[in-house]
């Protein structure tokens, strides 16, 4: 077996990985990066890519059947699914093959296979790369980037069968459309999928064990995603379990059980989307120090784990499971390995979220509740879309951008948006956030007329109490 010795091996090629191995080489090290499937990881090839590209589609056709509320003509409005989807596969693989040239324009060295840690050798990490199970070469390095990612999580009594019961995976490459749809879980993923089908005309029910959708947003900004999502035709179960989905000879059948009532829907397809579980298993963490807690890999701030040398990065390293934590804090593991001085710890409170469905939803820091749960006394202010030239001037007058800052400092403590192009606006509030702005400088920024971000400015001008336009 042969062994080389890099400066740093990463083991896993997502937005986590492969981002981490550009830096690393750009930093003078000797970088090697191990992936066991497609360059790009989930997010290009299997999540935030490929969806992106399906909710276009939608988007596009919910805009063609309100033509005539912009004064066009869109006859025989329609879509070819198979079209839609091979779209959505084009693009995802166009990424990532723009991965694997920027990985060798950068002199990263790429090896396909799975990467296992095997103990050490002196003060080098030994990591082994199997092929079709066969141990096939030996790399060695001083400091090992765990990017290993994660994948859908299953329930016990309900478990993909990639025919009637699927998860992400099968969801983004339909066959055929389901005339009927249930969403099981009402995360970003759940939602994203609720509004694509929806606008493609299948029935669908979205079911939520706990009592709203999208839990880990504001209240305010998830019962307004409920309403107009529901205005969509989408229907909701909240605080309701699915218990069973099974075959039967009408088709397939769920029973929701909620406050001890059961019921029963025929449906024809089902979506799991009740979250992930880290990729931890078959990688060595046995040889290491490696702590793991709920299937993910204990980090502290620098994304270092308990065995020196060894760091994991991305979904394996735990919530929130977001491509841009997964970069940014592969960026924070490699320039802490470089003995960077001017660079900060992870701040999880200002890594924004966003749901790309219709509407939009997007977010960063404390939700209201989260604020006055930690004590601070807030001012809030709010400014809804109706109240904007630009959403009016675009059909897309339904929205809030709500804003939550701490009374005593002026600090944006958190920005919960709803409504078109929020996932973009949102970066503002994260550029704000990192400066530590406060209402003044939000205040005194200019923004261009007529743009959505002039909310953005009105949300903060009304938390105290200066509003413009409402
Ligand atoms: C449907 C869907 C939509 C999503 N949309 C968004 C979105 O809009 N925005 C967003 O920020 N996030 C989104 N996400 C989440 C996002 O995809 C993940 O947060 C992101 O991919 C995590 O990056 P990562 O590098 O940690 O892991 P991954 O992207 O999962 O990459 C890990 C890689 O490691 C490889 N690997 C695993 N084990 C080994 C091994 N032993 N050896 C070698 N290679 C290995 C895997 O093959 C994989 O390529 C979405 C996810 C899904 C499923």
């Amino acid at each position: 077996m042969t062994e080389t010795t890099f400066d740093v091996v990463i083991i896993g090629a997502g937005p986590g990985g492969y981002v981490t191995a550009i830096r690393a080489a750009q930093l003078g090290f000797k970088t090697a990066i191990i992936e066991a499937n497609h360059l790009g990881g989930i997010c290009l090839n299997w999540g935030c890519i490929p969806t992106k590209a399906l909710l276009r589609s939608a988007e596009i056709l919910d805009y063609m059947h309100h033509a005539d509320k912009f004064g066009l003509k869109a006859e025989k409005v329609g879509f070819e699914l198979a079209k839609i989807v091979e779209r959505s596969r084009q693009v995802a693989s166009q990424l990532s093959k723009g991965v694997e040239h920027l990985l060798k324009k950068n002199k990263v060295t790429v090896y396909n296979g799975y990467g296992k840690l095997k103990g050490k050798q002196g003060d080098l990490h030994k990591i082994e790369i199997a092929r079709e199970s066969k141990a096939e070469e030996m790399l060695l390095a001083k400091n090992v980037i765990i990017a290993t990612g994660a994948r859908a999580r299953t329930l016990p009594n309900l478990q993909p069968d990639g025919e009637n019961i699927w998860t992400y995976r099968e969801a983004m490459v339909p066959e055929k459309m389901p005339k009927s749809l249930l969403v099981i879980g009402s995360g970003a993923i759940g939602i994203e999928f609720a509004s694509f089908y929806c606008s493609l005309g299948a029935e669908v029910t979205v079911v939520e064990v706990v009592d709203r959708i999208l839990p880990a947003e504001d209240e305010e900004i998830s019962l307004m995603a409920k309403k107009m999502l529901e205005n969509r035709g989408i229907k909701f179960h909240l605080a309701t379990t699915v218990t069973s989905v099974t075959q039967t000879s009408q088709g397939l059948k769920a029973i929701l059980e909620s406050d001890g009532k059961r019921t029963e829907l025929p449906i024809e397809k089902a979506i799991l989307s009740v979250g992930i579980v880290g990729n931890i298993e078959n990688l060595g963490l046995e040889n290491s120090k490696v702590k793991i807690e709920n299937s993910h890999i204990v980090v502290n701030e620098w994304a270092e784990t308990s065995e020196p040398g060894i760091y994991a990065i991305g979904d394996v390293a735990g919530a929130p499971w977001l491509a841009h934590k997964a970069s940014h804090e592969g960026i924070l593991a490699i320039e802490k390995i470089a003995g960077h001085k001017d660079i900060y710890p992870m701040r999880r409170e200002n890594i924004p979220g966003c749901t790309y469905s219709t509407p939009q939803i997007a977010s960063i820091g404390l939700t209201e509740k989260k604020a006055k749960e930690q004590g601070y006394e807030l001012k809030v202010g709010r400014f809804p879309f109706i109240g904007n030239g630009k959403a009016i001037a675009l059909g897309d007058p339904e929205g809030l951008i709500k804003t939550i800052f701490d009374a005593k400092t002026g600090e944006l403590l958190g920005a919960h948006m709803i409504g078109a192009e929020v996932t973009e606006l949102i970066q503002g509030y994260a550029i704000a956030k990192t400066c530590e702005a406060t209402e003044a400088e939000l205040m005194s920024t200019i923004f261009p007329h007529p743009t959505l971000s002039e909310m953005m400015h009105e949300s903060p001008l009304a938390a105290f109490g200066r509003g413009l336009h409402y």
